[in-house]
């Protein structure tokens, strides 16, 4: 038996810490903003070489306040991968904007700065790459891009805790880049949390305003702001946490390395990493045509499996009045059809990686 997931697992390793964290916390007294939150936007911004860090309440608001910061408003358009997490598009719908997909470069399943430029039109502010499944996207080439048209970018780096582009973290590549710290994320809170990292003052001090109502100076509003703050609760936990990223990364990396060693032979299509990529597998995806079977024959074997994701944003009824059709975005309908994650995190020791392996291989026709 595999799980795909194990998040008691790896709170269990950690739990003095995460007790000491919260107890102090609870006794300060201080529940809104305050040190707490200000010292993990330190140490995280720091973390990823970025000069700032604001924390939120989740990655959605990350994406959506982000892009109000960077003037994206109704009639606007971004561009967005065809084949993410919803919560990419919705932060642009919720800004009023439309999003606009392109297509993945078929190997790495990451935005294709090559076909960027048949998106681009008067109306497009923002291009909106996201590092899926901790693989960073080609953020030299997709800048170069947004620089030649005067777009802005913001990236989507919510599965992408401590990965390296080019040897330099993902954090300050982009005008902006949003965090998620959902806690099946690489740097995951006990709740919701999200963050920004930007190196520019003024962008980060109006994701500041914005997410605390407008204000600064308490009862004076100078922006029409929500209320998007990070838990100081959450900041705790991830300051902990924060300390073992690296050596959770690590160790999925060497899960990772396995799987491409062991599974090379056997039909799937597994991950490829270009040479300037250090990903920090949130999840591991290979591919198949015949997924469901596969599917299904390693849960019978007792291995967990996930799809990173079944539809395709375009497909969803959310989105049914763009009046796309299924086949608008066909690269995204095939590996929404054919992905499949198998178990990757910090509960999947080298035994249980083992067991993967075995289950696949023992198939008799993969
Ligand atoms: C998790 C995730 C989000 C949203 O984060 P939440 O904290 O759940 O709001 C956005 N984009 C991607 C790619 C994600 O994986």
């Amino acid at each position: 038996m595999v799980s795909f997931l194990d998040l008691k697992e790896q709170t269990r390793e950690i739990l003095p810490e995460i007790e000491e964290a919260v107890r102090r916390v609870v006794r300060s007294g201080w529940y809104i903003l305050g040190p707490e939150v200000q010292s993990f936007e330190e140490e995280f911004a720091s973390y990823c070489g970025a000069s700032y860090a604001v924390g939120m309440a989740n990655g959605l608001d990350a994406l959506t306040l982000g892009l109000m910061a960077l003037g994206v408003s109704a009639g606007d358009e971004v561009i967005v991968p065809s084949n993410t997490y919803i919560a990419t598009w919705l932060a642009v719908s919720h800004c009023g904007a439309r999003p606009v997909p392109v297509e993945p470069d078929p190997q790495t399943h990451n935005m294709d700065p090559d076909r960027l430029r048949a998106a681009i039109t008067s109306r497009t502010k923002v291009i909106l790459p996201v590092h899926l499944y901790g693989q960073p996207a080609d953020m030299d080439a997709i800048r170069a891009v947004a620089q030649e048209m005067n777009l802005k970018v913001l990236d989507d780096a919510a599965q992408a805790h401590g990965a390296r582009y080019k040897g330099r973290r993902i954090g300050t590549d982009a005008d902006l880049t949003a965090w998620s710290f959902y806690p099946s994320k690489n740097l995951g809170a006990l709740g919701d949390g999200g963050a920004v990292t930007t190196n520019d003052a003024q962008l980060a001090q109006r994701i500041r305003l914005l997410r605390n109502y407008g204000s600064e100076v308490k009862y004076v509003n100078s922006l029409r702001g929500y209320n998007s703050r990070l838990d100081p609760l959450q900041a705790a936990v991830l300051k902990v946490k924060l300390r073992h990223l690296d050596r959770w990364n690590t160790h999925r990396a060497k899960i990772a390395s396995y799987y491409d060693r062991e599974l090379a032979d056997t039909g799937l299509i597994l991950p490829h990493v270009p040479a300037w990529a250090e990903p920090v597998w949130h999840v591991y995806v290979v591919r198949h045509p015949r997924r469901e079977e596969l599917r299904s024959k390693l849960e019978k074997a007792g291995i967990g499996t996930l799809i990173h994701y079944p539809i395709a944003p375009h497909e969803q009824d959310a989105y049914k009045d763009h009046g796309w059709s299924p086949d608008s975005f066909p690269l995204a309908k095939r590996l929404a059809g054919e992905v499949l994650s198998i178990p990757m995190g910090t509960h999947v020791t080298e035994e249980a990686a083992g067991a993967v392996v075995a289950a696949i291989r023992s198939l008799a026709e993969v």
